[in-house]
């Protein structure tokens, strides 16, 4: 079976390549398959954000045989502003704005928030299309609080600012294999895994 994943971020690609290692699938991207991924994701939600970009994909795939297309859909959601900023997460101030800025300007927006308002979570829906056109869904949930500085230079993202209490550090400081142990993504694919492995 092929893995084909609806991505053009290499730091997802990374991950999904590791946590999925096990299937013993080829996992290749959608980019390295020459196909251009344009469709605006304008759903309300995380599920409909991975089903647009898995779909389209899907549809762009001249050879579908043994392939299953996964797409990703996932960010941060922060209590204290309300679950923002969510499915906005990489658009967050604009696409091109640098994490340290998109980063700190979170900081800062809890600059009043009491100690236990500032939890906060990654989550991460996965979207697959089966050969035969059908969708699957999972879902994983990073929870954590938000760090009063920024601190640590692994990972991708909001990672420097998701501070986990059971390691003591950011999810940018904890090793990458750490990460995807405990991480929405690691939860969501390992879930994929486990369906495709009892259906296929
Ligand atoms: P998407 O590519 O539209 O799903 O946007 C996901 C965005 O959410 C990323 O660009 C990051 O800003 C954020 N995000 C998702 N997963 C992670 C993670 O594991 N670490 C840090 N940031 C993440």
């Amino acid at each position: 079976m092929r893995i084909v994943v609806a991505t053009g971020n290499k730091d997802k690609l990374r991950e999904f390549k590791e946590i999925l290692k096990d299937l013993g699938s080829e996992i290749i991207s959608s980019g390295e398959l020459g196909i251009k991924l344009v469709a605006e994701e304008n759903g309300d939600t995380f599920e409909e954000n991975a089903y647009i970009k898995a779909r389209e994909c899907f549809d762009k795939l001249e050879d579908k045989k043994n392939t299953v297309v996964v797409a990703d859909d996932s960010g941060l959601c922060v209590d204290y502003l309300d679950g923002k900023p969510g499915i906005m997460s990489a658009r967050y101030m604009g696409y091109d704005t640098s994490y340290t800025i998109k980063n700190q300007s979170i900081i800062d927006a809890l600059k009043d928030a009491k100690a236990d308002e500032r939890g906060a979570g990654f989550v991460c829906s996965i979207c697959a299309i089966l050969e035969n056109g059908e969708a699957i869904y999972t879902k994983g949930v990073m929870r954590g609080e938000i760090a009063r500085e920024i601190s640590g230079a692994n990972g991708f993202g909001y990672d420097p600012i998701l501070y986990l209490p059971e390691y003591g550090k950011t999810s940018a400081t904890i090793s990458d294999e750490e990460k995807n142990k405990i991480s929405h993504r690691g939860q969501a694919l390992r879930a994929l895994e486990k369906i495709l492995k009892e259906n296929l």
